[in-house]
């Protein structure tokens, strides 16, 4: 299995870059976002519990997200492998994470992170405000909160890969098609 953890802080572009690697390399997407914002469309009580924290720019509660991460999972017994897109955040999730997939008899190959500046980052949640819809996006006010909790919570996550020498760092600024060619490059590396 081709295991992918496509890690980078919000508006890094791991939407964007999931969806071509999904298509690529024939693997099932989750990403616990949207999921959230699925159940909040949905109006289901996960998505009203998970609404009262990413309105707030912090992170939903590890046991609420790691059970929906599964119980996704578990819809694609048959899939070749998975792209995990903003999961996991923390390191409580990570070893949920590698646990899981050890009773499926696998675990990550690699972590995909996509390297861009804080600058940067800013310029493009307000841009992506406009067309997303995000009540997240619109506010600068959430968008540093997120900026924030992501390297206090999310950055320790990388470490955590990297002392298993399967952290991948690619620069995320540039063509939509470059930095999908890096990430490839990246992944033919291990197959
Ligand atoms: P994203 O679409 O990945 O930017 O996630 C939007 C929001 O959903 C985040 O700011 C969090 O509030 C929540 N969220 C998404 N993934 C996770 C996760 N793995 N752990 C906790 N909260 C999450």
């Amino acid at each position: 299995m081709l295991n992918i953890v496509l890690f980078g802080p919000p508006g890094a572009g791991k939407g964007t870059q999931s969806a071509k690697l999904v298509e690529k390399y024939n693997l099932v997407h989750l990403s616990t976002g949207d999921i959230f914002r699925a159940n909040i469309k949905g109006a289901t009580e996960l998505g009203m519990l998970a609404k009262s924290y990413m309105d707030k720019g912090q992170l939903v509660p590890d046991e609420v997200t790691i059970k929906m991460l599964q119980s996704e999972a578990d819809k694609h017994p048959l899939s070749k492998g998975y792209i995990f897109d903003g999961f996991p955040r923390t390191h409580t999730q990570a070893l949920a994470l590698d646990h899981f997939l050890a009773t499926k008899n696998t675990g990550i190959t690699m972590m995909l992170a996509l390297e861009v500046d804080e600058e940067e980052l800013r310029s493009r949640l307000t841009e992506r405000a406009k067309i997303s819809g995000r009540p997240d996006d619109a506010d600068p006010k959430i968008i540093q909160k997120r900026i924030e909790v992501y390297q206090e919570e999310t950055m320790p996550v990388k470490e955590y890969y990297a002392s298993q020498h399967k952290y991948k760092g690619v620069h995320g600024v540039g063509s939509v098609e470059d930095i999908f060619i890096a990430l490839c490059n990246e992944i033919s590396k291990e197959q």
